[in-house]
């Protein structure tokens, strides 16, 4: 007797972590270098003793605490195991058989994964030629089976970040019935000021009962390994990721992690404003050798090397630095600690065909 699986599951695109070489520089998933501060993993050492115990399902304490720290209320935030398990949650919540899920290309490659998991259709619209979100056509992308759309500021793999004008008028266009899902991982490294903060978005709700915020513990609260983001969206949205949510996926050390993050987490986003400082200067160095770099608002910088990318990505290995290579398209480097990131830009200074901005 064999198993019967899906016929579908072969044509699944495959999930690519970033890589692990020891000894080599990892810039290839978007972590931050540091580890957690000493007082979060004596909280997680601390609870690792109460683990034969269920977590709490409601993730109360959590929840409570980060609805004061956002100023909403707290049936207006949800917790889920990463943000990645939110996403597939808001999808399962709006997508039935024959709807649509609607993202900007390239972008964070968990959307067509979750999508095509749940056997719904996707459809996608390019990236402009500065590697945005083109927001104007993916408001004509929508069509009546569109249920839910990602919008993925600061966007995965470019960094590049949507701005509030460009943002609120796609918001106020959008057809009823289209959830938006503002996925912002990378919010905390973000330094531009025209660039909206999606919590601010949703308190100044001027009608849009549709928009659901995503946010991590794993990025700037470098809590990567434990799983924990939030979402922050209108009451009934929340209630309908509640329903689909499986019982206790945001376990016991990941809530205890995420609430001693809080207690430090002055000093934590300083941490990210001194690797925005960092993307800064990377950039800027990169540039100066002739790579073109769109501007970045997150914890990474984007090369579109095209059809270079495999040999950039060869000749970084060969320096022993992982980056995250898209074939054909190009490459996504983390920014770390200033020793790690000078350790890239030797290896890019080196490249011997650094592109002339060809864009
Ligand atoms: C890293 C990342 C996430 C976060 O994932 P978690 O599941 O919270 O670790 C979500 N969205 C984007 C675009 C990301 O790059």
């Amino acid at each position: 007797m064999t198993a019967r699986t899906r016929a579908d599951l072969e044509s699944l695109p495959v999930y690519i972590p970033g890589r692990t070489i020891p000894g080599a520089v990892k810039l290839a998933s978007n972590e931050v270098s540091a580890g957690p501060l000493p007082s979060v993993v004596a909280a997680i050492a601390d609870a690792a003793a109460g683990v034969n115990r269920y977590p709490d399902n409601g993730v109360t304490a959590l929840l409570e605490r980060l609805a004061a720290r956002l100023d909403v209320p707290r049936s207006q935030v949800a917790a889920g195991c990463g943000s990645v398990a939110l996403c597939q949650q808001l999808v399962q919540a709006t997508c039935g058989r024959d709807d649509e899920v609607l993202f900007a290309w390239p972008s964070f490659e968990a959307y067509p994964l979750i999508t095509q998991v749940a056997g719904v259709r996707q459809r996608t619209v390019p990236l402009r030629r500065d590697h945005s979100h083109d927001l104007p056509a993916m408001l004509d992308a929508i069509t009546a089976a569109t249920r839910v759309v990602f919008v993925c500021s600061p966007n995965n793999p470019t960094g590049t970040a949507v701005r509030r004008d460009e943002l609120v008028a796609f918001l106020d266009a959008v057809p009823d019935g289209v959830l938006v899902a503002l996925d912002e991982a990378y919010h905390e490294f973000v330094t531009d000021p025209a660039v909206p903060d999606g919590v601010v978005l949703h308190r100044d709700n001027v009608g849009w009962d549709n928009l659901a915020v995503l946010r991590t513990f794993s990025k700037a609260y470098g809590l990567a390994g434990l799983r924990v983001g939030y979402c922050v969206a209108p009451e009934p949205i929340i209630t309908a990721l509640h329903t689909v949510s499986m019982p206790f996926s945001v376990n016991s050390l990941a809530q205890v992690a995420a609430l001693a993050s809080l207690d430090v987490a002055d000093e934590l986003l300083a941490r990210c404003q001194g690797i925005a400082a960092e993307r800064d200067r990377v950039r800027a160095e990169l540039l100066a050798m002739g790579y073109p770099v769109p501007d970045s608002q997150a914890n990474f910088v984007w090369l579109p090397l095209g059809e270079q990318t495999a040999a950039f990505n060869n000749h970084c290995l060969d320096h022993k630095i992982v980056i995250r290579a898209y074939p054909g398209t190009g490459a996504r480097i983390t920014i770390s600690t200033p020793a790690e990131n000078e350790a890239f830009l030797a290896a890019a200074r080196s490249f011997p065909r650094p592109p002339r901005s060809a864009g």
